[in-house]
């Protein structure tokens, strides 16, 4: 039954966007099942509206399993589901069937994302605020990217007396604020800003690159000798890190890359995009409710009207600077949550803070989001009222899979007011968007202007 369960999960894993480009080994996956994805699209537009928010909804949620499942951390209601909704898919339902089952995708991810939440926190400790430098060293480096902490800490412990530094980049930047992660001196900074820039950035550096999830872009020529994939990323002619039997990776191939390559022979700076040379991370649920008090003091004394959670995945489409313009433009009393990649567009602001709460604070990674919903529940019972309730406004930006699964979480939840963009997922048929619009007055985002005014104005 593990078995099993652990094939669908890696299999959904490595289907989502960005991250397997190599047929071989996809055939190899798929060599010994016997699934007619057609039945999946058959029906009308809406049941495949509704049937591809599921499937997109059980790739990003095994994305999530799969790092809990490398910690040791499994759940039954979450493996079961796998099952359930994939069975569900060739099944002919009705709309609302389909509709009780996207919501029961959102909460069984609810459950996914706690799990993986205490999978991180009690195997690598409670993220705590950190500065981060985009500054980097002259000397031999690794640059680590994805989601997969499990892998960093491997790697870290496999480069701690070889005189290499490392360096995350994209969604590895949270893991530089948990303690047991932390603690190697050598774990520096942050390369590099969100997945989409990376063919610019990772053109002609001196060092190797190693992909643990996706986002992974066509890899240039220019590069390709350096880039390095491990678990659900597959790239061909790139080399791929294999687990053995007891799930240990030797990363000796990387490592020999980076003090082939040399790394910079000068300080090399690399600011953010909007010029910034640090960062701060480490804000999750933990250190947020911990200054509760402070926060609900800010509140009732007018200093803090409202909070912002603006997160999702970052994306190569223009209209992506919405996002830096409607951080830049909320005002000085307000703070903003953020998660996930999205981020990178606006995390080297200088925000200032709100009675010595910063104004912007990071929660982590995509699932992270986890940490914005805790937090949300947490100051709604303080002020004994629903979340819909709070002075609260989620911006979310969508990209992939992982973002369909947190969003379908919180309409679980029955969060509402959701604002949407940069444009509407294109799988989502005119009906079910109605639906949505209807039930959880979800809405596109505008421009920062117009809609920072809507919800100001409330
Ligand atoms: S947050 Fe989404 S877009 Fe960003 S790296 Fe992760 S999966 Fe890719």
């Amino acid at each position: 039954m593990d078995e099993t369960t652990l094939k669908i999960i890696e299999g959904l894993f490595t289907t989502i966007t960005n991250a397997n480009f190599d047929n071989e080994s996809l055939k190899t996956m798929i060599k010994n099942t016997e699934y007619d994805m057609n039945k999946i699209w058959q029906g009308n537009e809406d049941v495949r509206s509704l049937k591809s928010l599921i499937l997109f909804g059980l790739k990003g949620m095994a994305a999530y399993a799969h790092h809990a499942w490398v910690l040791g951390y499994k759940d039954e209601t979450v493996n079961n589901f796998f099952y359930e909704g994939l069975s569900a898919l060739e099944k002919d339902l009705s709309t609302d069937e389909l509709i009780a089952l996207v919501l029961k995708t959102g909460e069984v991810n609810f459950k996914c994302m706690e799990m993986l939440d205490r999978a991180n926190t009690e195997t690598y400790g409670n993220p705590e605020p950190t500065k981060v430098t985009k500054n980097i060293e002259a000397k031999p480096f690794i640059v680590i990217t994805g989601h997969d902490l499990h892998d960093l800490k491997m790697l870290l412990e496999q480069t701690k007396d070889k005189g290499i530094n490392i360096y995350t980049h994209g969604e590895m930047l949270p893991a530089l604020a948990y303690p047991e992660l932390k603690k190697y001196e050598h774990l520096k900074g942050n390369f590099g800003t969100a997945w989409q820039n990376q063919q610019k950035e990772f053109d002609n550096i001196p060092a190797p690159i190693l992909f643990t999830t996706n986002c992974i872009m066509p890899v240039k020529d220019s590069y390709k000798d350096r880039v390095f994939t491990t678990a659900a990323v597959h790239y061909p002619q790139c080399t791929y890190i294999k687990a053995d039997n007891n799930g240990y990776k030797d990363f000796t191939p990387v490592i020999n890359k980076a003090l082939e390559l040399g790394g910079y022979k000068e300080v090399q700076k690399m600011p953010g995009i909007n010029g910034g040379e640090s960062l701060t991370v480490g804000f999750g649920h933990h250190t947020v409710l911990s200054v509760a008090d402070k926060v609900v003091e800010a509140v009732k004394s007018g200093a803090l009207k409202h909070i912002f959670l603006v997160g999702g995945c970052d994306g190569a489409k223009p209209g992506r600077n919405y996002y830096t313009e409607f951080v830049k433009q909320t005002p000085k009393n307000t703070l903003v949550l953020t998660c996930a990649c999205g981020k990178y567009r606006f995390n080297d602001l200088e925000l200032g803070d709100i009675n010595g709460i910063p104004r912007l604070l990071d929660l982590g990674q995509c699932n992270d989001a986890y940490s914005g919903i805790k937090i949300a529940v947490e100051l709604a019972k303080v002020f004994n009222c629903g979340v819909n309730d709070l002075p609260l406004s989620i911006v979310l930006s969508w990209y992939e899979q992982k973002a369909v699964c947190v969003l379908l979480t919180l309409l679980y939840l029955g969060i509402q007011n959701i604002k949407l963009g940069p444009s509407l997922p294109a799988f989502v048929s005119p009906n079910v968007l109605n639906v949505l619009v209807d039930k959880f007055k979800i809405a596109p985002t505008t421009t920062p202007e117009a809609d920072l005014k809507e919800i100001l104005t409330k």
